[in-house]
């Protein structure tokens, strides 16, 4: 007992430090992603907490990019209370990310498909400029999921998902987690948080989150919701690419559609990318699009009868949404603008249904939205 809890043995002592159906998780997700290991967490927001918390000082900077998930924005937003600076990117480019370093930055972080922006971070560019600055890149690779694009083999340091969305994928559980690739090796004297760690550089991030943060913070995941993302991950790519599939249908049907325009869907913007990027291009599950003003959106959101008025991501059901007044209501109106989210705006997470039965009910909902029907 006394070897377990000094690390030098291994064993499982208390859940909150360590369980063995929670290390399983852990063990397949790092596999799935490539890292060398993998720490789960809570909750998503706990996990993108955590993985910043663990490196930064007061007065450390963080480089964001732009069109950043709500609730990411307003963590952000904490930690500047707690002294840490954050400087947004217009856009997650790598030009207007690299004008935003300066040499108290101490990470580059961002969204790899923004969530509901949309914007599709080049991984690989965005990390060379991190790397060329000797910085680290965090992602948030929900949305992306490890169906579309392993990003540790593109370059990203450490990657987090919200489990709660696809790795889950039935939304029976909030979770998060954090996967090393531990090839950035960490300078104790530039991260004085991981000095102690100094002895194994590449190990540092993951031993200090370990041992430290996440140990003290206190934000482990629930071993039963480590089971049931377990048995996700089994059908992970069967529902990501039916998802997918369904999602770039409907995005082409809406576009056709009276009453709705500006259809936002990533490989209509980035086509280049996505084919580059993501495993057969195939280009997320989520899409945007506009009605004119708020009451429209409403009036077809009430009209829907096969899609769910529900704020999550990632579920085999499909989804829809006003974000403005939702998962944005803590922004204010420039950090919605930034992040695309108008007033008029209906985001839609598209699940594994029957591609004519989706089409079919944002086409009936459109009509009793023009009042039609
Ligand atoms: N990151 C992204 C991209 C998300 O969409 C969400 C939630 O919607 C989160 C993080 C937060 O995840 P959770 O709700 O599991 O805390």
């Amino acid at each position: 007992m006394e070897a377990v809890f000094r690390s030098q043995k291994p064993g499982f002592v208390y859940t909150r430090i360590g369980n063995p159906t929670i290390a399983e998780f852990e063990r397949r997700i790092a596999a799935v992603e490539g890292g060398a290991g993998a720490v789960a967490c809570a909750s998503g927001m706990a996990a993108v907490a955590m993985a910043l918390v663990n490196i930064l000082d007061a007065g450390d900077e963080i480089v964001a990019a732009n069109g950043l998930y709500g609730g990411s924005l307003s963590l952000l937003h904490d930690l500047e209370r707690l002294g840490i600076g954050v400087r947004f990117s217009r856009s997650a480019s790598a030009e207007d990310i690299a004008g935003k370093i300066t040499p108290r930055t101490k990470v580059v972080f961002g969204e790899v498909i923004g969530n509901p922006s949309l914007e599709v971070m080049d991984v690989r560019a965005v990390a060379d400029i991190a790397h060329a600055h000797g910085l680290p890149l965090f992602v948030d690779a929900t949305t992306a999921t490890p169906v579309l694009m392993r990003t540790i083999d593109h370059g990203a340091d450490v990657v987090i998902h919200s489990t709660s969305k696809y790795i889950n994928g039935f939304a029976d559980a909030i979770g998060g987690v954090i996967i090393d690739s531990a090839r950035f090796a960490w300078d104790g004297a530039r991260w004085p948080a991981l000095a102690k760690y100094s002895a194994m550089p590449r190990l540092a991030f993951t031993r200090r989150l370990r041992d430290d943060t996440w140990q003290h913070f206190g934000p482990c995941m629930a071993p039963a919701t480590a089971w049931l993302n377990t048995l996700g991950l089994e059908t992970l790519p069967l529902r990501v690419e039916r998802e997918c599939d369904n999602a770039l249908a409907l995005a082409e049907a809406l576009c056709e559609t009276d009453g709705v325009s500006d259809v936002r869907y990533p490989s209509f913007s980035q086509k280049d990318l996505c084919t580059r990027q993501f495993a057969n291009g195939r280009a997320g599950a989520i899409l945007t699009f506009r009605t004119g003003s708020k009451e429209r959106a409403f009036r077809l959101l009430d009209a829907l009868e096969c899609a769910l008025l529900v704020s999550n991501i990632g579920d085999v059901r499909t989804l829809a949404l006003h974000p403005a007044s939702t998962i944005f209501m803590h922004s204010d109106a420039a950090e919605r603008e930034a992040a695309g989210v108008y007033d008029d705006l209906v985001r839609v997470s598209v699940g594994i249904e029957d591609i004519d039965d989706l089409v079919r009910d944002f086409r009936q909902a459109a009509r009793r939205m023009n009042g039609n029907d």
